[in-house]
């Protein structure tokens, strides 16, 4: 099979790996990084040059394209060090203009082209996880109106976005799981910032519904579908965050190719040694299957053959050889990494976190076990 680019997704990559040849934007993302600040000024210029739009359906404005330009522009982004975590709510219009009321998709689709943070799913708690059978934030019906009431925690961008939509369950009848679309302005809701290991340049927050007033038409899809919605986005949530890994992987990597060969201990370039050859070896083998499951992954989702267990194995083995190629970066560039200032520590603190949020290692092992061994059931 082949994954070279077309001459389209080609140009499109070239646009945002000149943008990213700017040595200005390293230091931002280090400012952005060290204050846990959005980086609001790159984001606008990658939605500048229409990456928010590569998704987004032609109808609505977009350029309508498919999952492999998506990889496409962020294997250059990433290559270059910029934080393409977070841009996960740039591609997800699907969501909202499938299940999402007008007026509820008009609110997301506003924020096109500002790069602004707009909204996120909120589904987590502190007594659920990976699981969600315990999630005790509930829905009441009175009087004509639904009251919510609960808490959320760990929610990425919770402190800035403008919506959220929150999966709560029927307090007459717990069975029944079902997603608000809340405006974040609404009376009774609190939010207080969590600290980070890495992913600072987004924030994360634990944030208090107590009987916030909501209307029918906040709903957001159908009662009782909460579940459902959720299992049809996991895919894509899963297969960027991979990306995001294997962009910082192909960045880590480049930068300790260099250094390598120009690093002199005992008469050589470090590169000549076996032991850091070794190395190199075993990160570009697991580059390599990077790429090529991404892109595999993109043409099959592109042409309708995707699997149910794809993106969970992606995420799965990209956050572990990513894991792998920016340890390895570190122990080659020594104590240039541990000291300092350098992007890798950046990217170490990063993809640690990865292993976690949008679901951990372990969830994508039993989701991708399950369906590689269907494949052979009777
Ligand atoms: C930075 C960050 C951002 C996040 N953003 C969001 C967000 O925006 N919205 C949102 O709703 N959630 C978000 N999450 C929550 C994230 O999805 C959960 O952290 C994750 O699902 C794990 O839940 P937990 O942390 O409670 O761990 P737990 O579920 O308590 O798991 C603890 C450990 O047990 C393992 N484990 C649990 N169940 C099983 C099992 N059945 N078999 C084997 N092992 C198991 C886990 O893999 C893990 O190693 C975010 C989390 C982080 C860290």
């Amino acid at each position: 099979m082949d994954f070279s680019l077309t001459e389209d997704q080609q140009l499109i990559a070239d646009g945002f790996a000149e943008l990213m040849n700017d040595d200005s934007w390293e230091p931002y993302f280090r400012e952005c990084d060290d204050k846990h600040e959005y980086p609001q000024r790159w984001v606008k210029s990658i939605c500048d040059l229409g990456f928010d739009r590569i998704l987004l359906p032609e109808e609505y404005d977009g350029l309508g394209l498919d999952w492999s330009t998506l990889a496409a522009a962020y294997e250059a982004l990433g290559r270059a060090g910029a934080p393409t975590y977070i841009l996960y709510q740039l591609s997800g219009w699907d969501t909202f203009i499938r299940e999402g009321s007008d007026e509820q998709r008009d609110a997301i689709l506003s924020s096109v082209g500002t790069g602004n943070q707009i909204v996120n799913f909120a589904m987590t708690e502190p007594s659920a996880g990976s699981s969600w059978n315990d999630m005790r934030t509930t829905y009441t019906r009175k009087d004509g109106k639904i009251y919510l009431q609960g808490q959320k925690t760990f929610q990425t961008s919770g402190m800035h976005v403008p919506y959220m939509v929150v999966m709560a369950r029927n307090s007459e009848d717990m069975s029944v799981y079902t997603e608000f679309f809340v405006d974040m302005s609404s009376k009774g809701i609190k939010r207080e910032p969590l600290n980070k290991l890495g992913l600072r340049m987004d924030s994360c927050a634990v944030i208090y519904f107590d009987n916030v007033e909501l209307e029918e038409k906040d709903i957001f899809g159908t009662e009782g579908n909460a579940f459902m919605r959720g299992v049809q986005d996991f895919d894509q949530e899963r297969f960027l965050v991979a990306l995001s890994n294997y962009g910082t992987a192909y960045c880590a990597y480049e930068d300790t190719a260099k250094h390598a060969n120009e690093r002199v201990q005992g008469t050589k370039p470090i590169a000549a040694y076996q032991l850091i050859q070794e190395k190199f070896c075993n990160m570009k083998i697991a580059l390599t299957n990077m790429r090529n499951m991404l892109f595999e992954i993109a043409y099959k989702h592109d042409h309708g053959t995707m699997g149910r267990g794809d993106c969970s194995m992606a995420k799965y083995y990209c956050s572990q050889a990513s894991s792998m190629i920016v340890d390895n970066a570190v122990q080659i560039f020594s104590g240039v990494a541990v000291t300092g200032e350098h992007r890798l520590q950046r990217f170490y603190r990063d993809i640690r976190v990865d292993h976690i949020s949008g679901g951990t290692d372990e969830m994508m092992i039993l989701t991708a076990g399950k369906q590689a061994l269907r494949e052979y059931r009777k």
